[in-house]
Order: C-alpha cells, then structure tokens, then sequence
C-alpha cells in the first residue's frame, strides 16, 4: 500500500466542472499549496457533505490527500461561502473576474500568502456595500501583477531608475512612470490625476482604498492601463468583464 499525505490548507474554489457521473473537478487556490486541482467524489449528488465545498467563491479550511496525480477532498470546513456575491450582478461579475484572473495569471503550486490574504480581502470588500468596486478591482489586479512579476514602478523612472514624484506617461515595456528625460515610447500618456490614482491603489492597503475619490475618465484611464498589461503578458485573456462592460456602455 501506498503512502498518501495529508495536506492541510485554506482554500478558496476559483473553479468547477462536473466529472464523470458524481465528481467534480475542481481548481482552487490555496493559503499553503498555491493554485491546484482536486477531485471531490460524489461531490454532484445533492445529499453530499461536500457539495457546498465545491462551489466557486467558498472559502474553507480544507483537508486533502494526495493521490498519484490529483488532490482528493477528503473533508472541509466553510469559513465564508460568500454566495451574498451571487444576488448582484456587478459583484458577481467582479468576483468571477477575480477567481479568472488567479485562474489565468498564477501558475499551479506557486505559493503566495501575501496575494492568498489579498484574494480574501478582495472577496470580503466586494462581499460589502461601501466600496467602489471598480477601484477595488483595480486595486487587485496591481496586487496579483506584483505578485506574477510585472509589478508597476512608480516611485522611480522605471527606465533610468531617478526618483520621480509623478509621471504623465506609463511604459508598457518597462512597467512603470517615466521621467521627463528618458524616452517615451511602447506605454500610454496618462493624466496626473490618474498617475497618482493608480500609485495609490498600488500602495495603500486595499481596505483604505475607499479614501480616493476619483471621476469616471481617471477611473477609465487606470482599468486602461490594467488591462493592457494584462492582456499582453498571459496566456489568456479573461474575459468575466466583457458582459459587465457590455451592458455598461
Ligand atoms: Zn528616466
């Protein structure tokens, strides 16, 4: 016989699919094994302890088994199974985005606490009514490219390296502010307003961010910058956003 281990882990579901005739199979990311799948068996009949384990956003304490090639649910615990974030449609669409994005932008087994305790905090902040979603959002995704290694520098010329205080310009290439000295090419003009916008949101902790206030053309230009990046440095575009988009317009 075989020696399984036992892992020990919070978790939250970031995605399921149904597997063969009662499992599920399951993605989710994790405080001590980063981003992994898992198989929950008899997961889809409607009597099982584990169904409400397995469904997207539930955040638990879960405890798996390691079989030759996939994590077994073995049992769980939910902590918050946030489903008050599926009765609207902005915060459901916000937190499909941000289980996609972790989906898309991390790689499997990476293990980051400090983007684990962002991607709970977000999820909370969104689980609340007195936050600008949109800014949280944004607030995030500089988080979670910070953490996958395409972090915006912006407290320094991110081609010369000189101190900068602020910056009309954002380079594409190298990833941050760039001083009225060096080159502007391959990155986006930007408004001050929206500079130091986006400088906030990456510096300041997320459940401060309600204390900037900003108008909806700032707001557009930072989502711009965002979602260039993100669209051009992973293997997938994610695309929870389009629909909410859509119908914003
Ligand atoms: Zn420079």
């Amino acid at each position: 016989m075989s020696i399984l281990s036992i892992e020990k882990t919070k978790a939250i579901i970031i995605k399921a699919i149904d597997y063969k005739e009662n499992d599920k199979l399951i993605w989710a990311y994790c405080e001590e094994l980063g981003k992994i799948t898992f198989i929950a068996r008899g997961a889809k009949k409607s009597k099982s302890k584990n169904l409400s384990l397995t469904l997207p956003l539930c955040f638990g304490e879960y405890i798996f088994f390691k079989g030759r090639n996939l994590y077994n649910l073995q049992e769980g615990k939910i902590i918050n199974s946030f489903q008050g974030l599926l009765n609207n449609l902005d915060k459901l669409t916000y937190s499909s985005y941000v289980c996609e994005l972790i989906d898309i932008c991390v790689q499997d087994a990476e293990v980051n606490k400090t983007l684990f305790r962002d991607f709970i905090t977000c999820l909370y902040l969104l689980n609340t009514d007195a936050m600008d979603y949109e800014l949280l959002i944004r607030a995030f995704e500089l988080r979670l490219l910070n953490a996958t290694g395409y972090g915006l520098e912006f407290d320094k010329c991110c081609i010369c390296k000189k101190a900068i205080g602020t910056s009309d310009y954002i380079s594409l290439s190298h990833f941050g502010g760039v001083c009225v000295e060096c080159n502007k090419e391959h990155g986006l003009y930007i408004s001050r307003a929206g500079y130091n916008a986006l400088r906030f949101l990456n510096n300041t902790p997320m459940d401060k961010i309600y204390r900037l206030n900003v108008n909806k053309e700032v707001k557009k230009q930072i989502e711009k910058v965002t979602t260039f990046i993100i669209n051009s440095n992973y293997s997938r575009r994610p695309k929870s956003l389009e629909m909410l988009n859509y119908i914003k317009e």
